[in-house]
């Protein structure tokens, strides 16, 4: 198991009753939280997963329309073979190894699984292209399991709030799946990642608008938004000059 450098401090662990707090809080402030990757059935949320693999929803957003629309299901994605879709996804990270993944799992998919998306982890994981994290992924959002795919976001959410702490992926995985009731898994997944992604950010968490913070046990919180700070800074230089002007 890898281990990750964590370069911030981390709390004790939170109590059952801050856990269901934080995650309720959360799940209020987005009640409708849902993986930003676009697909329209469990086809194309499979490939979209992993083309997704470290590369932004962003970037898959933009390449997987003409990806789709060449390639709606296992058997176009076979027959359109390696180079159509490398030439559909070019423009996003590991693209050939990705475009050699999609095509290999599509024909398994066709051969093992009757053109089906599988529910099982381990016939997920069996797939090309397909780790723990994307199987996780699926079998979440596709099939409404209560698995806790922990993700750039999510580790580091885990780790400064006290959720759930662990120097790899898989560690903290299991300390969320043992603290988090199995009823709030589904739905706090999603909410975990876009807290993460737009408030708790990698260089300096926003803690100044956080709904959580006060239930959060990071002992490093940014209670003031330094950008906005140095732009006031300004202002007042502005201010204390034009005074000394008029004198
Ligand atoms: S208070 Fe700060 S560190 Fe804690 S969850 Fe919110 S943004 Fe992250």
């Amino acid at each position: 198991m890898t281990s990750l450098k964590i370069p911030y401090k981390t709390p004790r662990d939170m109590r059952s009753d801050e856990i269901v707090a934080f995650l309720q809080t959360l799940e209020k402030a987005s009640p409708n939280a849902q993986t930003e990757l676009h697909y329209t059935d469990h086809f194309s949320l499979l490939v979209a997963v992993v083309l997704s693999a470290q590369t932004t929803d962003v970037s898959v957003n933009k390449v997987t329309p003409a990806l789709f629309a060449r390639a709606p299901t296992p058997e176009a994605m076979v027959a359109l073979g390696e180079e159509g879709v490398a030439a559909c996804i070019r423009t996003i990270g590991l693209w050939r190894a990705k475009a050699r993944h999609v095509v290999m799992l599509s024909r398994q998919l066709l051969t093992q699984y009757g053109g089906d998306v599988p529910q099982t982890r381990e016939a997920l994981e069996s797939l090309a292209g397909v780790g723990r994290k994307t199987a996780n992924v699926v079998l979440n959002v596709a099939f409404g399991q209560p698995t806790l795919p922990v993700d750039t976001h999510i580790f580091r959410l885990s780790n400064r709030s006290g959720l759930g702490r662990g120097r790899s992926v898989r560690t903290v995985e299991k300390a969320l799946e043992e603290r988090i009731p199995d009823a709030m898994k589904h739905a706090s997944h999603h909410a975990m990642i876009l807290h993460g992604r737009y408030v708790c950010k990698a260089r300096q968490p926003e803690c100044w608008r956080c709904v959580v913070r006060e239930i959060c046990l990071f002992p490093d919180k940014v209670m003031f938004c330094k950008e906005t700070s140095a732009q006031n800074r300004g202002t007042k230089e502005e201010i204390r000059s034009k005074k000394s002007k008029r004198k």
